[in-house]
């Protein structure tokens, strides 16, 4: 861990989340785990000394200017747009608005006010490499997720994302500093889709809030939440929404249902809408219907963590069934509250779960195949209580605390690059080569 002192070149980190607030909700319309990663990792900078402040975009006209999160975190929301009804598909057109904004706080202090720039999303990393070439720093850049891995795996009915997303990624992997990403394979993906150095890359993953999510008594938890006790559990939580798949979840529910018609069975819906096609919780209760399986699921809105944290405790199995997951925070949460997790074999999943050991990857989300990996841990409590056992285990690897050392050595080595090489000669040549490679980003 770098104590206080040894960061005495780094006093202050300006994070840019142009289109999610820290402040938000998480597990409804465009607020997941990046609000949480940027919000935490925030937190645990500060209590190494470092002040940061994170711009958001104004969604609200109460949103006050400057609001302090936690001791040395500071959110300003920028105004930048109508506060309510953008489409997160119009905040390009917004960039120039909130790039300005950002740019006229900085002016407001003395030169040098900001150490680092640290860009989370595409939409941020335009910002930040213009805020970056303006004030003489470096900028730090999680893309968090790709255009082009995206839509290598669309669910059905989702929407492809635009060429102009990966045009503007393709300009932002050529400009900033260094990149993070959640694991290794995310740093090929950036080599090979972009040409990313893979020098300039640093893998960090991502974390929970473990001093939150623990295990916990499970019978407590269905009390709290109103569950029976008797039944098995199955729990979706997250952002509804195509990409999510909950309803591969509640197909395979139905399957099992149709095959052991005895089993208590309950699937256990918590999050709220997201994006397009299969995003409204409404869709999900008229699938259920469909599939006959009404009366085995349970629908909760978006919760805060000391209310998750009851629901993973309360759960049997938490399933992960996405079609693309950068990591899966929900995974690692689960798992540090001492619950088995069934996830798809795509992304980050894989490392966040040890399949086989504190719960099973699927390849793949055939019906079937799901059915049959939840029924393989549904009816043998022994090997779900040994997972059960395990799994926190597992997530004590993936603190916050951990992403922020991670966080720091990528800091220091972008200052110490940075000096090294300040003129911005070498980097527009990045940028140029890059930029002729631009017909090429493979889809
Ligand atoms: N979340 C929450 N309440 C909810 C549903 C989700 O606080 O009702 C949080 C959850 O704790 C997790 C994040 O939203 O930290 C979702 O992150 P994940 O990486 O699983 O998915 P993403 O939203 O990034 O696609």
């Amino acid at each position: 861990m770098v104590t206080p002192a040894q960061n005495h070149r780094l006093r202050r980190v300006a994070v840019l989340s142009v289109h999610t607030s820290p402040l938000a909700q998480p597990g409804t319309g465009d607020a997941g785990g990046m609000n949480v990663y940027v919000l935490q990792s925030a937190v645990q900078l500060a209590r190494r000394g470092i002040e940061v402040e994170i711009f958001t975009r104004a969604t609200s006209s109460a949103d006050a200017p400057v609001v302090e999160a936690a001791p040395g975190v500071l959110v300003r929301n920028v105004v930048a747009g109508p506060f309510e009804g953008l489409d997160k598909h119009d905040l390009p057109t917004q960039l120039c608005a909130f790039t300005a904004g950002v740019l006229r706080e900085e002016a407001h202090h003395e030169p040098g006010y900001y150490d680092l720039i640290h860009s989370h999303y595409w939409l941020s990393g335009q910002v930040g490499w213009l805020a970056r070439d303006r004030w003489g720093v470096p900028q730090v850049h999680t893309a968090h997720t790709l255009a082009a891995v995206k839509n290598a795996s669309l669910a059905e009915g989702d929407t492809p994302e635009p060429a102009a997303r990966q045009i503007g990624e393709q300009q932002v992997v050529a400009e900033a500093d260094r990149l993070i990403t959640n694991t290794s394979d995310e740093a090929t993906q950036l080599v090979d889709i972009y040409g990313a150095a893979r020098g300039r890359i640093d893998v960090v993953a991502p974390g929970a809030d473990l001093s939150r999510y623990r295990p916990g008594d499970r019978g407590a938890a269905r009390a709290e939440l109103g569950l029976d006790p008797r039944e098995l559990i199955v729990t979706f939580v997250g952002r509804i929404q195509p990409l999510k798949a909950p309803d591969v979840l509640l197909r395979a529910a139905a399957v099992l249902h149709e095959r052991e018609p005895d089993l208590p069975l309950r699937v256990l819906v918590v999050g709220g809408p997201s994006g397009t096609g299969l995003d409204r919780p409404d869709s999900l209760i008229e699938l259920a219907a469909a599939l006959g399986i009404s009366a085995r699921v349970t629908f909760l809105p978006p919760q805060p963590p000391d209310r998750l944290v009851q629901v993973y405790r309360a759960s049997d199995v938490v399933a992960v069934p996405s079609y693309s997951e950068s990591f899966g925070l929900v995974a690692i949460e689960a798992q540090a509250s001492g619950t088995p997790v069934v996830a798809a074999d795509v992304g980050g999943l894989g490392v966040a779960v040890r399949g086989g050991d504190t719960g099973l990857l699927v390849a793949g989300h055939d019906t079937g195949d799901w059915a049959d990996a939840l029924r393989t841990l549904l009816v043998d409590p022994d090997r779900r209580a040994a997972m059960a056992r395990r799994a926190p285990v597992h997530a004590a690897d993936f603190s916050w605390e951990h992403t922020a050392d991670g966080l720091l050595d990528s800091y220091h080595r972008a200052v110490a690059g940075y000096r090294r090489s300040p003129d911005l000669a070498a980097r527009r040549g990045r940028g140029m080569w890059k930029m002729r490679r631009l017909g090429g980003v493979r889809a």
